[in-house]
């Protein structure tokens, strides 16, 4: 099988490097094992939320986050891609790359909204927000700034354990006294019945979301439902429900029973509905685009002195030799699994070494990697593979590895997405410049 580039990797890195390619047209083949980080995220693209000295003072401008981090972390992607160009093409590079998302997530039917000129603040399920700067329309409408003068009622679903409004009606009042903007806003929560999942205790949301795509009947249930809610509010009246409206179909119904009410998504921890919807929406764009893929593990490869020649997928017993010019690397970090956790800590595929803070990991344990206290920033979270401003992997003294291998994702070391809210914003940049110089 001989293709121009061949990207490891299904993940929100590795489908924004392959319709980046595609769009060049390239022959692009896209080899995945399954499903990895990008399915489990809340889908909301962060660019950066937070960065030391003051990790828990947010920014209000994701350039300004990006200035601070060139200034502070030579060893940030972000550093690393502006070092050639400056930052004012970096930036352009950043907002091209955003135009080329929201228009590719549009022809699958998913609409973004934001931008790099303002991080918003959503609504989380237990009352804290969470910082990002472009999401799914349909949580981009819960943006806290919307909430000013309003009712709000938050509506759970009963038998659907993974969201209480009562307790975010708490949580969410003590927040009051932070921000001005929701001073007078009025919030309320209640529980209705979903659906035809009557007398359940055990829901989970992607039922509900793949009931909403395929039954017109719940549709309009759940419309009379929350309308007896509704009835003798006026029109600053919004509801806030669990991001489970709808998952193919999702644009379409969200903007159907916007047309009664207006309604947002809530963001909630995994399983995330609005991460998988952000999953399927970029693999059908790729298809859409003649991309192939390969169901697979990449498992071994072959190389001459400068360049890889071909690789080897396994799917069960079957080994699939795959021929490219260029390779991608776009395998995520832990969850997808691209770096092997156990002692040495490596890249799995290509046995890359992998850094932290400019510092090859090999002979450290893992367990060295993390802090005592639980909720602080480990040092694990920001090991990956070291690269140049290509985008190519090094070696330990800082030479490319192999001429046509390129990385893009989780797979690449030196931010901690967990600690400054960057984890897809990284992806995006790097993947849609991976796409282009391969
Ligand atoms: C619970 C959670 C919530 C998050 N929330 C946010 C958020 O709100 N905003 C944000 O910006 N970021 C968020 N993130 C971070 C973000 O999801 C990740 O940074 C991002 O998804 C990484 O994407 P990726 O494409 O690099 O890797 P992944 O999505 O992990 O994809 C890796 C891919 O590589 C494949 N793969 C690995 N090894 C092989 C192999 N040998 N052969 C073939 N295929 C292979 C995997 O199967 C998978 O398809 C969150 C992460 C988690 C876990």
């Amino acid at each position: 099988m001989d293709f121009d580039v061949a990207i490891i990797g299904g993940g929100f890195a590795g489908f924004i490097a392959g319709i980046t390619a595609l769009k060049e047209n390239k022959k692009v083949v896209l080899i995945r094992k399954s499903q990895g980080a990008t399915a489990l995220s809340t889908s909301l693209v962060d660019v950066v939320g937070y960065y030391s000295p003051d990790p828990f003072e947010p920014y209000l401008s994701p350039v300004d986050g990006i200035k601070n981090i060139i200034k502070r972390n030579p060893y940030h992607p972000y550093t690393i891609l502006q070092s050639d160009t400056g930052l004012d093409c970096f930036i352009d590079s950043f907002c091209n790359a955003i135009d080329f998302l929201k228009s590719s997530l549009e022809n699958s039917g998913l609409i973004y909204n934001g931008g790099l000129d303002k991080n918003a603040f959503f609504l989380n399920n237990i009352g804290t927000t969470k910082v990002s700067c472009l999401a799914p329309s349909a949580t981009f409408s819960g943006e806290m700034s919307n909430f000013k003068e309003k009712n709000v009622v938050f509506i759970g679903f009963k038998g659907f354990p993974d969201f209480n409004p009562n307790f975010l009606v708490k949580a969410v009042n003590e927040l009051k006294s932070n921000y001005n903007l929701i001073k007078n806003t009025e919030f309320s929560g209640c529980y209705i019945n979903f659906p035809t999942f009557e007398n359940r205790g055990d829901i989970v949301s992607v039922e509900m979301a793949k009931a909403i795509d395929s039954d017109d009947k719940v549709k309009e249930e759940l419309i009379n439902r929350i309308g007896e809610i509704s009835k003798g509010n006026d029109k600053s009246f919004s509801v806030g429900v669990p991001p489970v409206l709808g998952l193919d179909e999702h644009f379409t119904i969200y903007n159907y029973l916007k047309s009664y009410f207006d309604i947002f998504e809530l963001v909630l921890p995994p399983p995330s509905v609005p991460g998988y919807r952000l999953q399927r929406a970029l693999e059908k764009e790729f298809l859409k685009n003649n991309g192939e893929i390969i169901q697979a593990e990449v498992v071994s490869f072959v190389n001459d002195k400068t360049n890889i020649k071909y690789i080897n997928a396994e799917y069960y017993e079957k080994v699939i030799e795959v021929r490219a010019k260029n390779y991608i690397l776009a395998t995520g970090k832990f969850i997808g699994g691209g770096i092997n956790s156990e002692n040495p800590i490596v890249e799995k595929i290509f046995k890359l070494p992998i850094f932290i803070e400019g510092r090859c990991i090999k002979d450290i344990p893992p367990y060295k990697l993390f802090k005592d206290e639980v909720f602080a920033s480990h040092p694990i979270f920001s090991a990956g593979v070291r690269i140049n401003k290509n985008l190519q992997p090094l070696d330990e003294n800082m030479n490319v590895v192999y001429d046509n291998l390129f990385s893009a994702g989780g797979i690449i070391g030196g931010y901690n997405y967990i600690v400054e809210k960057s984890g897809l914003g990284v992806c995006l940049i790097t993947g849609f410049l991976a796409g282009k110089n391969s």
